[in-house]
């Protein structure tokens, strides 16, 4: 073999057995690259999920602190609300413990007022009311601000009313009762004027109604416009008709009005119901405002 051939020979092994080492370490070098690589997405993915994870569960806990928050805020606006109604209750048995309890009351032969009762502040009837202007007739103070406008209104709508009676302590009522007997006897007397202690008037929230033209006459008050009036508008002034044509528990009484209160008054007007008639559980639940 020529010398030269055996030269190029080995060249040519050395030149491959270099390219190979080359190949190798390029594949090493490529193929640790690539798990490389693969290993830093791998870590990439983890930190992502963890991430999520970590999201979620912070998620989790904000709609936990949210629902929690929400939790304690019904809380707080349910005790207010405790509050508020407690406040009120207390509200309205203090305006009720200030309130006249017999000024709603039905009074019969079986329940009637104490003869020492006397309301706690009376106002006198302005003048111009009065049937007979030489009497002082005297209203409950907090009735006279709704008469007043009751009058008023009258006048207004031409026809006019008068006041012939009002409030009458026990012993007026007791002399009153003395003479309708002496005059009457004792039988007419009982048709239309109470016993002591029955009557309405010694409340201080019931009127007797007249009119300039019937001449304070008892018997005509039901022909008159003026009566024909309060059936029509009286409840708006919180009165009502305390002994209606027909009813079974007195002597119908057209010119005998009692305040109740606008909101009992409306619910009588409403219901075609005489105060007497219901029962004084339900009529005690307007009690406590009765000067609305
Ligand atoms: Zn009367």
């Amino acid at each position: 073999m020529p010398k030269a051939t055996v030269r190029g020979e080995s060249f040519f092994i050395a030149l491959s057995t270099m390219l190979i080492i080359l190949i190798g370490i390029g594949g090493y070098w490529s193929y640790s690259n690539i798990t490389d690589t693969r290993r830093e997405l791998e870590e990439t993915k983890n930190a992502s999920q963890k991430l999520s994870e970590n999201l979620v569960q912070a998620q989790n806990e904000n709609t936990d602190l949210v629902y929690r928050l929400q939790l304690e805020t019904e809380r707080n606006n349910s005790f207010a609300n405790q509050i508020n109604e407690i406040a009120g209750t207390v509200g309205v048995l203090d305006k009720l413990s200030k309130t006249d309890e017999e000024l709603l009351q039905k009074y019969s032969k079986v329940y009637f007022l104490n003869e020492h009762y006397v309301p706690p502040k009376l106002t006198d009837i302005d003048k111009k009311y009065v049937y007979e202007k030489d009497r002082t007739l005297m209203i409950h103070s907090d009735v006279w601000p709704k008469l007043q406008s009751l009058l008023g209104a009258t006048e207004t709508d031409g026809s006019p009313l008068l006041i012939s009676s009002s409030f009458r302590s026990f012993g007026e009522q007791s002399g009153l009762k003395s003479s309708y007997n002496l005059t009457y006897g004792a039988g007419t007397a009982n048709q239309f004027s109470a016993d002591q202690g029955y009557s309405e008037h010694q409340l201080g929230t019931t009127v007797d109604f007249t009119t300039e033209k019937i001449d304070g006459s008892f018997s005509l008050f039901k022909t008159t416009d003026a009566y024909k009036w309060l059936l029509r508008n009286a409840y708006k002034y919180g009165f009502i008709l305390s002994y209606p044509e027909d009813n079974g528990y007195y002597q119908f009484e057209p010119w005998h009005w009692r305040y109740v209160g606008t909101a009992l008054a409306k619910t009588l007007q409403e219901e075609g119901k005489y105060f007497y008639d219901l029962d004084q559980r339900e009529i005690d639940k307007y009690l406590v405002n009765i000067f609305d």
